[in-house]
This record gives C-alpha cells, structure tokens and sequence, in this order.
C-alpha cells in the first residue's frame, strides 16, 4: 500500500462521524489488502505501530519532532514551534509547513506502508547516548519524502496522538466484515493475542484459525478489569460469589516457562529487573510453564503501606537492590491464565481457582465463597479493619476475559471521590513557585476527546512540582500568555469535595475543592475518566433521598 493512500484514507476517516459508515469504509480497504500490508495497516491506522505487549516504544517527543521538522522545511525551531502553537494540532501544523516548503526535492521517492513501518522500527530499536541524534535523522528522511498529508500523519503517529479514532470495536467489526467472520471470534483472538495486526492475518484464514489462537508465555495479555458496585447488587436470588480483599498496590502478570521468569505491569511493561525480589518469591513458589495474575503490595509491620511505594519500585532502575531491602514487597496471585501447556482463561474462575491453589504453594489470595449479605459485609470490614482497599466479588462461572472492565469482576470500596483525570495544561506559577508550573488544567475524556473539567494548584510536595516541571518540558505543543499546553501523556488522581454543574467548562460540570493525589504512571490516558462518569457521579449524588 503506497502511504499516500494510507494518509488519504485517515483524512476521509477523519471526516466521517458514523460508526457503520466507519466500518464500511474501513472494511473494503482492509479487504483489498496485501497479507504483508494487512498487519501493519490495522496497527498503524489505530496509531499504534507496534503491538501492546512488544514492549516496543518509539519515545518521540515533540522537541525531536520540531527539530526535524526545521531541518525538513528549511525553517528556524523558533518558527516552527510558533505555528505549531498556533495551529494547536502537531499533525496539521506539518502538513502546513511542508506545503509551503520551496525545495524541489520534493517526493522523489514514493514511501509506502512498509517504508514507514521500517523506519519506526528502526526508531524504536535506537537507545542511549546518541539515540536522540540518529531518531531526527531517521524522521528527517521520512519527512523529505513526504508529501504535507502524508507529513500529517507521520508526525501523529510519531507523537502517538493519532485522533482518527478508530477503536478496538470499530476495527474488530471492519476485520469481521472484511473477511466475513464473526466479530465475536475476532474479538475473542484479539483478547488471547493483544494484537489486531496478527489478528487480521488470522481473520483472513478464517474462523477456524481464530478459534484456536492461544496464549503462550512471555506474550502478556491485558488485565481483567473490575467494575464499581454493591454487595447487594451482585447478590441476586440464590447467587454465591467468591469475595476477595482488595489489595491497594500494583497489578502485575507474571509469566515462566524453562525457568525463565518475567514480570509486567497493568500497562504490560516489563518490570522484572525493577521487581527482583518479588520475582524471586514467585519462581520459589510456581512451577515451570504458568501465566498468574496478581497484586503486589508494599507491607511494613504486617499493614500494608500506600500503593505509591509499589509503583515507586516499578518505575526504579537503579539502586533496585537497596530499594528492595528498605520495603517488604509481597505478591497476592489471585488468579490463573495458563499452566503446563493449557490456556485456562475459558475455564470457569471456581475451576481456575482450584487450579491456582494446587498450583501454587504460597500467596494465594484468602477467599471467602458466599450468598450471604452480612457475611460478605463482614469480610468487607475486616478487609478495611486490616488496611486494605475494600473487597472484590467475583462470579463463580466467570471466564477469564482481557481487557474487559465487565460484571463479572466487582469491586466495593468505601465512596470513590477521586478522579483519574489528563494533564493538558498548566500555569506558570507565582511567588516561591514562580520558576515551575503552578497550577494544572485537568481534563476528562469525551468522545475521543479531552475535555477540560478542573484545575489543581494544591496537594503538591515542592519536590513533586519541580519534577513535575522537568518532565512536563517535552510535551510543551503550545503557549499563551502565562498557560502552556501539553500533548497529553500524564493521569493525575485528584480529590475533590463536590462535583458542581459550571458554565466555566466546555463539559458543564466542575470539582469543587480539587487537590492533587498522585501521579498514576500506571494509567494510560485511555483509562482516564470519561464525562459520562462524572455525569454518573453527579447525579448520584444528587438523587432524591428517598429512591
Ligand atoms: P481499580 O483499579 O479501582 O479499577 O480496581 C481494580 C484493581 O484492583 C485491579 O486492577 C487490581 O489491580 C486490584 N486488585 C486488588 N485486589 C484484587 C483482587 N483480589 N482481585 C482482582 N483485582 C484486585
């Protein structure tokens, strides 16, 4: 596929707002393919060029972007930071500088899909010292051969800030359309291998290929999420739950096969060599070829401390072995994916369970099975009594589905009054904390868009402020007058007294007495919180006493 057509197709997508229309139009391309393109489109036309679980990252920031981009149209940074500022989209600002570049070197070369796939492997292969040089230099060539559309798009996907929208839903039916099969299997493929480009190449062999896609080791699969709820509302006539403590610290997946073990995050990033004692504790503890699912939890006189202390250690690098030594880090698997050969996420969670258990000789989590409001009730409070989070019910029959945040997993704990919110902006600050950002514009995610909804200037440790400043600087995309605006990339978890309707923001609704919890490196921004929970909360909060 020649890229021009790629970037054609994302300026048409982009133009269209209907789901069915959509996947139509997705759905004949897709169709038209080569088996080599099939892969790399239904990655890249998501923006994600490699897939989640590769633990592959491009790690382009925007200054990178603008030097190339300089370099590429004959400009000062200076000029090209200004239009992008003004034109708000890094994508658009490119395409715009290139076509009023004068240089007739101009599309010399015809880039295709491959050629762009090549270099952002190449780009995401490069580490170290002169790492930053030699990415400029790889996306200068791109950029040269690009026509502005095409410029477009490379930068979005170089940026990761790629708003055509085409979700995991649309794509799975466009697949399903495109080869005539059935989008529950292509769904049921893309949990197992957590990757819509080998899943298309599935889809087009067939239905029997996508049944039989299986996990293996060292192939991380997304978390099975939980939803908000009530004892009572899980409980219907007759049913009985498993019901579990809900640890506060860091989910994590930990996989083995031929005594080699490996340890990722929520965000599926690999974080064994931060974890060595963790790790050790769970190779002593599992036997060869297993996949568990687990929370690891910092505990300092038998309590367990705050969950920041965990997701200090992931993100540690060096000094890990000191690290180690200062907290006691404890593992709690609560589940089963995979052992001796046999994927298990099909089975009923009653059964994995047994399996766990047999499985494992240490750290199971403690589980009471019961229909019983009062006994549940009283699990609960003897979970918080021991300082964790709450409890989490879980259906008996359940399979194990990644990715999905669906009823079969509930979670209860004490009233929620955080919120997981985007950082896109911030406000130089005034007095002692005139040299760092003072305040932050906060926004929730609406319709594949951030919409601002608060800012927090209180909550912050000076020492968070100036770290806070530091990391920030990359992802400046625009300035005016005393506010900067970031590509978005940071979930702050803030606290607010009341949830107010405001005239103030564009998506109606304010925090009253917003303060800043913690930085959440373990969220994405997808997995920030959306308007439509803030509407929820709100009118939760203002119902009627009496219903
Ligand atoms: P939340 O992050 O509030 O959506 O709650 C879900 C998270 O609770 C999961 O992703 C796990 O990290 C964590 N968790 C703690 N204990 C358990 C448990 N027993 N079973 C499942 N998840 C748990």
């Amino acid at each position: 596929m020649k890229f021009l057509e790629f970037a054609e197709l994302c300026a048409r997508l982009e133009k269209i707002s209907g789901r069915l229309e959509t996947i139509s139009v997705l759905s004949q391309t897709i169709a038209s393919l080569s088996k080599e393109d099939l892969p790399d489109f239904c990655r890249l036309i998501q923006g994600r060029p490699f897939p989640e679980w590769s633990g592959k990252k491009l790690g382009v920031g925007p200054n990178l972007l603008y030097e190339a981009v300089a370099y590429v149209t004959g400009r000062r940074r200076e000029d090209v930071i200004d239009r992008l500022s003004r034109v708000g989209d890094a994508g658009a600002a490119v395409e715009e500088l290139l076509s009023q570049k004068s240089q007739t070197s101009f599309f010399t070369v015809e880039l295709t899909l491959a050629d762009i796939m090549a270099g952002l492997v190449e780009i995401s292969g490069m580490e170290g010292g002169r790492s930053q040089r030699e990415k400029i230099r790889v996306i200068q060539r791109l950029l040269s051969s690009a026509s502005p559309l095409e410029g477009h798009y490379i930068t979005a996907i170089l940026l990761e800030d790629f708003r055509i929208g085409v979700g995991d839903g649309n794509l799975r039916d466009a697949i399903a359309q495109a080869f005539t099969v059935d989008p529950k299997l292509v769904e049921y493929a893309n949990q197992v291998r957590n990757d819509m480009g080998e899943v298309s190449v599935l889809a087009l062999s067939g239905e029997e290929a996508l049944r039989s896609v299986r996990l293996v080791p060292f192939h991380p699969v997304r978390m099975m999420l939980a939803r908000q709820g009530t004892i009572s509302g899980v409980l219907g006539e007759g049913v009985r739950v498993a019901v579990e403590y809900k640890y506060d610290g860091a989910r994590f997946q930990f996989h083995k096969q031929n005594g080699t073990c490996r340890m990722y995050s929520r965000r599926l990033e690999e974080v064994t060599s931060a974890m060595p004692d963790v790790v050790a504790l769970l190779d002593g503890a599992l036997p060869d070829d297993v996949i568990v699912d687990g929370e690891v939890i910092a505990v300092q006189d038998g309590r367990p401390m705050p969950f920041q202390m965990v997701l200090r250690r992931f993100r540690r690098k060096h000094n890990v072995a000191q690290a180690a030594d200062a907290i006691t880090m404890v593992p709690n698997l609560f589940d089963i994916l995979y052992y001796n050969q046999e994927m298990l996420i099909d089975r009923p969670f009653i059964e994995r369970r047994e399996i766990l258990t047999k499985v494992s000789s240490r750290y199971v989590t403690p589980q009471l099975v019961s229909g019983k409001e009062e006994e549940i009730e009283d699990y609960y409070h003897d979970a918080l009594d021991a300082g964790h989070e709450g409890v989490m019910l879980k259906l008996l029959d359940s399979r194990y589905t990644p990715g999905v945040r669906g009823k079969d997993w509930v979670k209860i704990k004490p009233e929620a009054d955080t919120l997981d919110l985007v950082v896109t902006g911030a406000e130089w600050g005034e007095g002692k904390r005139a040299q760092v950002f003072g305040s932050f514009l906060l926004s929730v995610r609406s319709n594949g868009r951030l919409v601002p909804i608060s800012r927090v200037a209180t909550g912050f440790s000076d020492e968070q402020l100036n770290w806070l400043f530091q990391t920030l600087q990359d992802d400046i995309i625009r300035k005016d007058g005393k506010m900067v605006y970031f590509e978005p990339r940071l979930v702050f978890e803030i606290g607010y007294s009341e949830i107010q309707k405001s005239p103030n923001y564009e998506g109606g609704y304010a925090l009253r007495f917003p303060r800043f919890i913690e930085v959440r490196e373990d969220k994405d921004i997808k997995e920030a919180n959306t308007a439509e929970d803030v509407e929820e909360r709100y009118i939760l909060a203002h119902r009627p006493v009496n219903n």
